[in-house]
């Protein structure tokens, strides 16, 4: 089942069952904390938190989301994506646990030729909140679910909220198991690329206090209207659909991935190490071009900084397959052509998105071209003085004037068997960001409200919690 179809169906099945349809917000929404959207709820957030009236009582959309949080999983896991699409399921004080549970249920079991996704009822897993007896009872006794796949979590996993004081509540998310050949035994809590997890039902019913962003924060309360709040993720769904081993080789991605090893000359699934860069490069690709699609152009601060930071690492991991050439003009209208269909938008921007995308990646095969000859003559220099560090000055050095990001410096210098004095380069780092602060702080003025931006995009090379499902708004 084409991912477009998983689409489709989702969204019949709710707009059936009383939800009105709404399309896919911008990835860019004006939200202080979040760069980008990064779950299906975020439009809709000022009626969960009461702010404004909902239009309607049920809502349904298929949201464009971004987590930079996750991009060091990408390619690792089976699961883990830097642009995803989330099927959402809302309600807004109108039906409230069992209904979700049922629902979800109905369309996840649903033989397809009925219009549903006809997963197999026996593999199904679910984890509850440990204290949400009334999930587990509705899981047991109403659906049906043996208890030994009800697994009770604690707050870290089951427990949702805002990350700040506001509505809270427990949440139960559906996981697969695929099989003994995906890993181990034991459920969700032993291995989450075999038991893949691919919806999460949130019911909003309490409120937190002050606490930390993700546990150990206070339950106050109870809210005054009990809301829905799910996300399924459509790349998970189409790999379980597709019988495909991980979310990179579903419809939408594969091809990209394809592209990418024959301009490599590298036979997907030969190497383990090339496959992982084959799957970066889909992602990468993909993620760019839904970013780009949405306004962004590469930049040094806020989102610019992570779309520059994920094109560089597509340009960077091609290369490590071996291509020194431009390789976007190839790889970029393959992911276009899968796209197009959900967002025809893109095509009609094409001109555009294609030269900001093309044009960021000539600009970054020149500093590498520049910076590698440095490079080359700071390896020499260390070798010739019987060392096999290279020094942070040295590292700084590529960074600041050659634009070299340092996990770049790191990974050309394990290939050349030298070590990196990183400890060195983080001081200049800090060095230079208290100089730049100091700077900012005595032309303190106009640029006040970009603060924000500013502040996450500092802390960005420290991976930055952009978030979870869990935490919508961002820690930094
Ligand atoms: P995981 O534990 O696997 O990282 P999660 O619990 O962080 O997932 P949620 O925050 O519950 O995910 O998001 C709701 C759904 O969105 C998930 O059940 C999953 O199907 C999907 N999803 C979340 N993160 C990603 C991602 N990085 N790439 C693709 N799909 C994702
Ligand atoms: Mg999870
Ligand atoms: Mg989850
Ligand atoms: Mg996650």
């Amino acid at each position: 089942m084409e991912t477009a179809e998983i689409r489709r169906r989702f969204l019949r099945f709710f707009g059936e069952r009383g939800h009105t349809i709404v399309p896919s917000a911008s990835l860019l929404l004006d939200d202080p904390n979040l760069l980008f959207v990064n779950a299906g709820m975020v439009p809709f957030k000022p009626y969960f938190l009461g702010q404004e009236t909902p239009p309607y009582p049920r809502a349904a959309s298929v949201q464009k989301c971004v987590r930079t949080a996750d991009i060091d999983q990408v390619g690792k896991t089976a699961r883990h994506a830097t642009f995803f699409q989330m099927n959402g399921n809302f309600s807004f004080g109108d039906y409230f646990k069992e209904r979700a549970i049922e629902l979800a249920w109905e369309l996840v079991t649903k033989p397809v030729s009925e219009g549903g996704f006809g997963l197999p009822e026996s593999r199904i897993w679910v984890t509850v909140y440990h204290e949400d007896d009334e999930a587990a009872r509705i899981w047991e006794r109403r659906i049906g679910i043996p208890a030994e796949r009800i697994v009770r979590r604690g707050m870290a996993d089951n427990m949702w909220s805002m990350g700040v004081p506001g509505p809270c509540g427990p949440c139960s998310e559906i996981y697969l198991d695929r099989g003994p050949e995906y890993g181990r035994d034991g459920g969700p809590e032993a291995d989450e690329d075999r038991y893949l997890e691919f919806w999460n039902l949130v019911f909003m019913q309490w409120e937190r206090g002050e606490g930390p962003a993700k546990d150990g924060y206070p339950i106050i309360g109870d809210l005054p209207a009990r809301n829905i709040d799910t996300g399924m993720g459509l790349e998970r769904m189409a790999a379980l659909m597709q019988g495909v081993d991980n979310i990179y080789e579903n419809d939408e991605i594969r091809p990209v991935l394809d592209r990418a090893a024959e301009l490599a000359n590298r036979r997907y699934g030969a190497n383990p190490d090339d496959d992982v860069r084959l799957r970066v490069v889909a992602d990468h690709v993909r993620s760019a071009l839904m970013i780009v699609g949405d306004g962004v152009i590469p930049g040094n601060e806020g989102r610019g900084y992570v779309l520059r930071r994920i094109l560089r690492r597509a340009v960077r991991q091609m290369r490590l397959l071996g291509v020194e050439e431009a390789t976007m003009p190839e790889l970029l209208p393959v992911s276009l052509s899968r796209m197009k269909a959900s967002y025809p938008e893109l095509e009609q921007d094409w001109g555009r998105i294609s030269s900001v995308i093309y044009a960021e990646e000539e600009t970054f095969l020149s500093t590498l071209k520049s910076g590698t000859q440095i490079f080359d003559l700071a390896v020499e220099e260390s070798r010739r003085a019987g060392s096999t560090v290279l020094s942070g000055a040295k590292a700084f050095q590529l960074h600041d004037t050659y634009g070299f990001p340092i996990d770049l410096t790191l990974e050309m210098a394990a290939e050349r068997g030298l070590t990196v004095d990183e400890e060195g380069f983080r001081r200049l780092m800090e060095e230079q960001r208290r100089r730049a602060k100091e700077d900012a702080a005595a032309r303190k003025s106009a640029h006040a409200d970009l603060s924000a931006y500013r502040s996450v995009a500092e802390t960005l090379g420290r991976s930055v919690e952009f978030t979870g499902y869990d935490e919508v708004v961002s820690e930094a």
